[in-house]
């Protein structure tokens, strides 16, 4: 599965909950999305890189079972985050469409080549976060990792999530957008996704950011949706129903080129 085809110049947006809880919140987050007409594909964590081991770990394997009974029912592709191969092949198994490298994957250089290594032969689109610290480093070494492993670039992807900061600020990991474009330089042939959701980690500022990507010729966004932002079980404070994504979503002008 590749991005838009080449002339569409769509924004490309993928959605979904922070973390897959159960059958019913994911079919009717789906459902959601798939009804609201805005969305490419469907995100949807099952293995959660929390900080704290008390903090949800996610759902597991189970959690596939019900996003791909969720894209059987609606046509609607879906991805996963990876950390290691059993999630690979896991999450190839069960039908994604997509995996996702996450930001504290992307900072361990042997997670990522193992994950690149699994990725061999494969054909799934390949979302590759930005890691934690304001730089390009550890995230042009995973995008290298991967082309290395034969993952091209008409099926790898960034996705700008923020950086981690040591004080307080309206956001919850800034955006630093520099380093991001200075990533679109050194990878022109990539698409480039904005991650708000992450950027901000509360709902005010999503429609903001979502805007200045849209300003900056991002090729679309990837954003969190639960269909009860307020119960869900991570990212709580950052995630908006399927409904408001619409709204959010038919707010935002693109620039000419990329729409
Ligand atoms: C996520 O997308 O739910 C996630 C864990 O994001 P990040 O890796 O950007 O922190
Ligand atoms: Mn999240």
């Amino acid at each position: 599965m590749v991005m838009a085809a080449e002339g569409a110049r769509r924004p490309v947006i993928i959605a979904g909950p922070c973390s897959v809880e159960s059958r019913e919140q994911t079919l009717a987050t789906y459902r959601g999305l798939a009804a609201c007409g805005c969305v490419n594909m469907i995100r949807g964590g099952v293995w959660k890189p929390r900080t704290y081991p008390s903090c949800f770990q996610g759902v597991g394997e189970v959690g596939l079972e019900w996003l791909a009974e969720a894209k059987a029912e609606t046509g609607l592709p879906f991805g996963v985050e990876v950390a290691n191969s059993r999630h690979v092949e896991a999450a190839l198994g069960a039908g994604a469409d997509m995996v996702w490298i996450g930001a504290r994957t992307t900072g361990n250089p042997f997670s990522v080549q193992e994950v690149a290594d699994a990725l061999r032969g494969t054909e799934v689109l390949v979302l590759v976060k930005n890691a934690q610290m304001p730089d390009t480093g550890l995230w042009t070494g995973a995008v290298e990792r991967m082309l290395a492993a034969g993952v091209g670039p008409e099926r790898l992807v960034l996705v700008h999530r923020g950086f981690a900061q040591t004080s307080g600020n309206e956001y919850r990991n800034p955006p630093v957008w520099h380093v991001a474009l200075e990533m679109r330089r050194r990878f022109p042939e990539l698409k480039m996704l904005c991650d708000p959701s992450h950027i901000c980690g509360r709902r005010e500022g999503l429609a903001a950011t979502a805007q200045k990507a849209a300003d900056l010729s991002y090729d679309g966004l990837f954003m969190e949706s639960h269909v009860r932002p307020d119960e869900a079980l991570s990212d709580a404070a950052q995630q908006v129903t399927p409904e408001q994504l619409g709204e959010l979503l038919a707010g935002i002008r693109w620039r000419r080129e990329t729409v």
